[in-house]
This record gives structure tokens, sequence and C-alpha cells, in this order.
């Protein structure tokens, strides 16, 4: 599985699992091993600004909901919580 640069520390070790939750909907978590953790609205992928791929998604952690591009790394705060 490929790593992604990682939006909080900016290693290169964010990877993503998915899991079922109790209605069986899969969701998609990412992780790194700094312990930065984000869940994935799948519902939600679209192209990117920047560089133009289909790469573009919108990820919450207890933070905030932010769009992340894995192709170039942008980073569009959506919201703070
Ligand atoms: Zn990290
Ligand atoms: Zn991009």
């Amino acid at each position: 599985m490929a790593t992604q640069i990682c939006p909080n520390c900016k290693a290169d070790s964010f990877t993503w699992t998915t899991d079922e939750d109790e209605n069986n909907n899969l969701e998609t978590t990412w992780g790194c091993s700094c312990g930065y953790s984000a869940k994935e609205d799948e519902s939600q992928q679209g192209n990117c600004d920047d560089c133009k791929k289909f790469s573009k998604m919108k990820l919450e952690d207890e933070n905030k909901i932010y769009w992340w591009c894995c192709s170039c790394n942008k980073i569009e705060i959506i919201n703070a919580v």
C-alpha cells in the first residue's frame, strides 16, 4: 500500500484502513505513525483545484474538517470545530 504525506507531521507515512461501522457501511480512516488520524468522507471526493487530479478528499479530525489532495498535498480548511 502506498503511503502519503501526512498533513500533520509531513512525513511519508500516512496510510488508510477501512472498517465497517454498526450499519455495515465502510469507513475509511487515515492514520500516521505520529499518532494523527482522520476520517474520510467517501462521498466527497473531487478534483483538486491545483493539480486538477481526482484526488481531493474530505477529511475530518478532532479539530477540523478539511479538503486534502493526496497528489499535491494541498490542504483547504472547511470548518474548524
Ligand atoms: Zn504524521
Ligand atoms: Zn492536488
